[in-house]
């Protein structure tokens, strides 16, 4: 309350007396109190039950509002009101414009961050995962969120998990989930594999630290058997960002897959080109360190050399073996292979900057058309030949790589073919020759969903020494994470020290067997989340299709554009796989997506692992919940992002007092106000447009303008556009509409009122504000119809008292007229 006490006294001292039409009689007038307001409105709020949804609505057709769902880090801090108030706001919109909203909350529990908290701490993951939940619902009603918490998810609960591993073991049944080993992605800082997607320029996507290669059993789920699918998006709306992001990621190319024979070997080195056109030009060819063939086709005397260099290669990250500035390191084997288009035999490297983890793990090197080759040809002295010409013509040798498209050149009997047929041709011939075919590869591998950390789903198979992987059959789901698990990292998963939780029957022989001891990654938790919230205490399946079927796919879907490829991608493939096990009757779970852009504070994005959050409680009790919220949309277009400074939210905080005293000062007599309640009906429209679009600052401006419209007038007019400020305002600060919406004689909540019907006609300005100009000087601003024709405003220039002094007799010569805007009167 003493929080309470300091914001009443800095709007006295920032609010000046206003010179609205006094009341007849004087009043001692209650100032604008956010710490008395808002918890009575959320307390009667959650008594009322406002937010909790039905079903069905006779009268409204269902909307199904999602918002990326929150780690229960602790504190819900200020990026987390930028992403989930704005939402909450075009959730508030929608249910004024007529639709049944379902906006649901709930934990991403499981993972990482909340055990490495619960390690720096010493409290256990589960308790303190629960603690800082209940902390984060109360920061959640704090903000004065439409949460319907009756549906709330939770994925650390037993409840939630065992419908994880019921997806698992569905999944696996239709071979989309498999155990290979693999050389994976490696966090030393967290002790444990990661995803592909989690490999964020070559830095761990939790901690920032560089990623090695380690090689491990792991469960994976087979994404890419719907890599072609997955680059559709017929239908969505979604913004192009994201849709070019995850194109980009899967990255699907075509060529050709080719092998050339290793000399005085039965050996086969298989690569893969997009540019069969190039084979010519093809000198040299080089293997990943780690290629398979490697060991066994090197020389006796370069072998010391090249174990060296694969040993050395082992210790460097993907993003230092691919960096570009990074210098063309390798060595030759000593074999050679036979270029089955030229015949000649090329020499065979191994270099770092091949990743055995893209393609075949193996490349022909074309050094005149691909600039790394290129590089690496130069370095270590190798020939390098052009074989494409951009005009026809043959050059000398080059002095950088070419790698554009154009005409074959010193390709025997291809050369004159263009590049297009140059591909074609060359494919057919390898097909012909049984050395190759036409082939599509992919960036995108197969997710890796094992994780060596005790915070998560335990994966539901048991590893039997005679019948191999078993799962768990159906019906002794779940299998329960142990509470009582000595959880520090150490490289080896925890589960496996807990004996008694490893040491099971088989439930196929019922023979001794281990139980998996990793974990599922969380981004399986989150990949299906939004089918369980309409019913989330379904304990006979995974989702409640009847109530599901009310409300899914997801209508709108808001949360931060780092989840452009992670999560997005995991929820579009598992949603493809469920409706192909005919679980669900659609392909794309979010219809329409919307990304918020990214909250800067102090040169970096705000996250709690980075050390640089800006709690938002501090704000709340200084200025209101109301304030922050309208803060957050007024910073920025929201799809883009902003630094975040605090220092513009004084400046809401007087618009909030501004529309407490316009709505609570008596409109007084008068007659209707024509102009007014044009700029009234300009502001629905403005506002309408702004939230359907997210524009929340330039829809919080033009409110601004309509209060100070409503500020100076008086009558009907005044007493109607409060009215609608408060409905317009209602979404966005949802406490001091409702409170002021009662003081005005209300009887329900503001917030089940209809949104204001925008009347086009009304709204039509009559008349505008000319600025009138002599050679550039503003001399007078004159009221005039709209779309007055040039000759008509020249002359109502030249009719004014004051441009007729700043002419002083003088002729003028020309005149500049911006229609409705301005006119310039010229006399030199
Ligand atoms: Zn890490
Ligand atoms: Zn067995």
């Amino acid at each position: 309350m003493s929080a309470g006490g300091s914001v009443v006294k800095k709007a006295t001292s920032v609010r000046p007396d206003r010179a609205s039409p006094a009341p007849a009689v004087p009043q001692k007038k209650e100032r604008y109190a956010p710490a008395v307001i808002e918890p009575k409105w959320q307390e009667r709020w959650a008594r009322d039950r406002l937010y909790e949804t039905p079903d069905s609505d006779p009268d409204r057709p269902n909307f199904y509002f999602v918002t990326m769902f929150p780690y229960p880090s602790g504190d819900l801090h200020v990026g987390h009101w930028y992403a989930m108030t704005p939402s909450d706001t075009a959730a508030r919109f929608l249910r004024m414009r007529g639709h049944n909203v379902l906006f649901p909350m709930g934990f991403d529990a499981f993972g990482l961050n909340a055990e490495n908290a619960a390690i720096k701490t010493g409290v256990h993951p589960s308790d303190n995962t629960e603690r800082n939940m209940a902390n984060m619902r109360r920061q959640f009603r704090l903000m004065g969120m439409t949460i319907d918490w009756r549906r709330e998810v939770v994925t650390c609960h037993a409840d939630y998990y065992r419908w994880n591993q019921w997806l698992f073991l569905r999944l696996f049944e239709r071979g989309l989930a498999y155990r290979a080993k693999a050389p994976v992605n490696w966090c030393p800082k967290d002790q444990t594999a990661l995803a592909n997607e989690q490999v964020i320029n070559g830095l761990c996507e939790r901690c920032d630290t560089p990623v090695t290669k380690k090689d491990l059993v792991q469960w994976f789920f087979k994404i890419t058997e719907y890599a072609d699918e997955l680059l559709r998006f017929d239908g969505l709306d979604w913004p192009e960002r994201v849709r070019v992001m995850q194109t980009n990621w899967i990255g699907r190319s075509e060529g050709a897959q080719i092998a050339f024979d290793v000399d005085g070997s039965d050996e086969k080195i298989r690569f893969f080109t997009t540019r069969p056109d190039t084979i010519f030009g093809a000198m040299f060819m080089v293997l990943a360190p780690e290629h398979p063939l490697v060991a066994g086709i090197t020389t006796p005397e370069r072998r010391e050399a090249v174990e060296a260099y694969v040993a050395a290669a082992r210790q460097a990250t993907d993003i230092e073996r691919t960096a570009t500035d990074r210098e063309k390191t390798g060595v030759d084997t000593g074999a050679f292979a036979l270029n089955a288009f030229t015949g000649e035999r090329i020499p065979v490297w191994i270099a770092d900057y091949v990743l055995a983890t893209y393609g075949t793990g193996a490349i022909m090197a074309v050094p005149a058309h691909d600039e790394r080759d290129f590089a690496f040809a130069s370095k270590h002295g190798l020939e390098i030949r052009e074989v494409i010409s951009p005009d026809g013509t043959e050059h000398d040798r080059p002095a950088e790589a070419y790698t554009g498209t154009g005409v074959m050149v010193r390709s025997g009997r291809f050369t004159g073919l263009s590049s297009d047929e140059g591909k074609r041709a060359v494919t057919e011939e390898a097909e012909r020759r049984h050395i190759g075919a036409a082939a599509v590869t992919y960036r995108l591998r197969d997710w890796l969903i094992s994780r060596q950390r005790y915070w998560g789903t335990p994966i539901p198979i048991v590893h039997c020494p005679k019948c191999g992987p078993v799962p768990v059959p159906e019906d002794q789901l779940p299998v329960e994470l142990p509470y009582d698990v000595e959880f520090t990292p150490d490289g080896g998963s925890p589960l496996a020290r807990k004996r008694d939780f490893i040491e099971t029957t088989c439930p196929k022989c019922s023979g001794t067997a281990e139980r998996d001891a990793d974990t599922m990654d969380t981004f399986v938790d989150s990949s299906w989340y939004m089918y369980r919230y309409p019913d989330p205490k379904d304990s006979q399946h995974f989702m409640n299709t009847d109530v599901a079927r009310k409300w899914l796919p997801v209508t709108r879907y808001t949360g931060g554009i780092e989840h452009a490829i992670l999560h997005l991608l995991y929820a579009r493939f598992v949603c493809k796989a469920l409706a192909d096990m005919d679980e669900l009757w659609f392909r794309e779970p979010f219809t329409h997506l919307r990304n918020q852009g990214t909250i800067v504070f102090r040169g970096r994005k705000m996250s709690k692992s980075r050390g640089n959050v800006e709690a938002p409680d501090a704000y709340v009790a200084q200025y209101g919940s109301d304030t922050l919220r309208l803060f957050m949309g007024f910073m920025g277009p929201w799809t883009a992002g902003a630094d975040w400074d605090a220092s513009g939210i004084e400046g809401v905080f007087r618009f909030l007092h501004r529309v407490w005293d316009v709505a609570l000062t008596p409109a007084g007599d008068g007659p209707r106000d024509v102009e007014l309640d044009g700029a009234v009906q300009r502001a629905i429209g403005k506002v309408t447009t702004d939230l359907e679009q997210y524009h929340f600052n330039t829809a919080i401006s033009a409110l601004m303008e309509l209060s100070r419209d409503l500020m100076h007038a008086s009558g009907p007019s005044r007493d109607d556009g409060v009215r609608t400020l408060l409905l317009l305002l209602a979404p966005l600060a949802p406490h001091i509409t409702e409170e002021l919406w009662h003081r005005r004689g209300g009887a329900t909540s503001i917030h089940l009122e209809r949104w204001p019907e925008f009347d086009a006609a009304k709204a039509a300005r009559r008349r505008v504000t000319i600025v009138v100009q002599v050679d550039g000087r503003v001399r007078d601003r004159i009221e005039a119809p709209v779309g007055l024709e040039q000759e008509a405003v020249e002359a109502l220039a030249l009719a004014s008292e004051r441009v007729r002094a700043a002419l002083d007799g003088r002729k003028p010569v020309s005149f500049i007229v911006v229609p409705d805007r301005l006119v310039n009167v010229v006399t030199k």
